[in-house]
């Protein structure tokens, strides 16, 4: 069984971890904005409330988020674990996925963090550039990320784009915004003893193999 949480701030590479932790145990990534975005373009009732209150720019209520977290863990497919990205968010959703997990009978499991520096992070941010063909992503400022040929896709030769949501000057913002609601969870979780760090400055690989001597050692 393994139950994850993965903490991280924007820009630690918390998507690419979860992706390569589903192959490698089989397990499903859940991130509560996958499952809205589901609701959204369901059929159902809760699809009319994510519509209205996401289209009034409005936060979709914590009740909501967890009545569908709560249909997604029962599924057959988290039986030998998951991995939870985008939440629990603060210490009071964290009470409340905890009654969800009593409710389904599923242990708490492990809370993977990321750590990264603040300043690494905007290096890393203000670097990004993606194809807009193709959807490839580079990093002017990670080697092995770097395009081949100056700004040009390696598959498409198309030019390469900045993305929009990298901007370095509102990463400190993001980063805050991170760092108050965060903060107290990574305490919450310590005190619990399920808390585990990584040093998110190492490469993709690096990272990915101190967290899987995590989840092997605490099965
Ligand atoms: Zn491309």
């Amino acid at each position: 069984m393994n139950n994850i949480i993965l903490l991280a701030p924007p820009a630690a590479g918390k998507g690419t971890q979860a992706g390569l932790l589903k192959e490698e145990y089989g397990i499903p990534h859940i991130s509560t904005g996958d499952l809205l975005r589901g609701a959204r373009n369901s059929n159902s009732e809760n699809s009319k409330i994510i519509c209205k209150m996401q289209d009034e720019g409005k936060l979709v209520p914590d009740e909501l988020v967890l009545e569908l977290l709560k249909e997604r863990l029962d599924n057959d497919d988290c039986k030998n674990g998951y991995i939870l990205d985008g939440f629990p968010r603060n210490i009071e959703q964290a009470k409340k996925y905890e009654t969800l997990l009593e409710d389904l009978k599923l242990p708490l499991g492990l809370v993977i963090l990321i750590d990264l520096d603040r300043e690494i992070a905007k290096n890393r941010i203000s670097g990004r550039l993606s194809c807009p063909q193709c959807g490839k992503i580079y990093n002017s400022n990670i080697t092995e990320l770097n395009p081949k040929n100056g700004n040009i896709c390696d598959e498409c030769n198309v030019e390469l784009k900045h993305r929009s949501d990298d901007d370095a000057s509102t990463y400190d913002v993001r980063y805050n915004t991170y760092l108050e609601s965060t903060a107290p969870l990574i305490d919450y979780y310590e005190s619990k003893n399920v808390l585990f760090r990584v040093n998110g400055n190492a490469s993709k690989e690096d990272i990915y193999n101190e967290i899987k001597v995590i989840i092997d050692n605490n099965k």
